[in-house]
């Protein structure tokens, strides 16, 4: 197996930069001397992104991916957006993908209400003392 290549900058606490380097370069793009002006332009439009992101995020009253009331406004939005376009073969797509990802957003939430309810049964059951037969 080929040793894989690293980037040979050292960081200011010693360790190295565990990046890939570019081709025919020692260096990670974010490193190299050469790149400087570029990998430093490449950093502010990093943060020109990161902060469109929180504005658009807030436009849009986006929670975020990482829970079910996102995913859900998420969905309500590429609707409502797929709804207002000509109707066609990717305004049907968009619908049609729409409809998978609520359904697959169903199940879960469903799964999540069986476990609630089935730890609240649990919970129950070990405050009238009853022994848990578990493991
Ligand atoms: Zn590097």
């Amino acid at each position: 197996m080929l040793a894989r290549r690293q980037c040979v900058f050292v960081m200011a606490d010693g360790r190295a930069c565990r990046a890939g380097p570019q081709l025919e370069r020692p260096y990670c793009f974010a490193h190299d001397p050469e790149r400087a002006s570029e990998a430093a332009e490449a950093r502010r439009m990093g943060g020109l992104r990161r902060r469109k992101e929180g504005t658009i995020a807030v436009a849009f009253d986006l929670p975020g991916l990482d829970s079910a009331d996102g995913i859900r406004r998420v969905l309500d939005i590429v609707v409502a957006d797929g709804l207002g376009l000509e109707n066609g073969v990717a305004r049907l797509r968009i619908l049609i993908a729409a409809a998978t990802a609520a359904t697959g957003l169903l199940k879960v939430g469903e799964l999540e209400d069986r476990m609630t309810l089935l730890e609240a049964a649990l919970k129950q059951r070990s405050a009238a003392d009853e022994p848990l037969a578990l493991g």
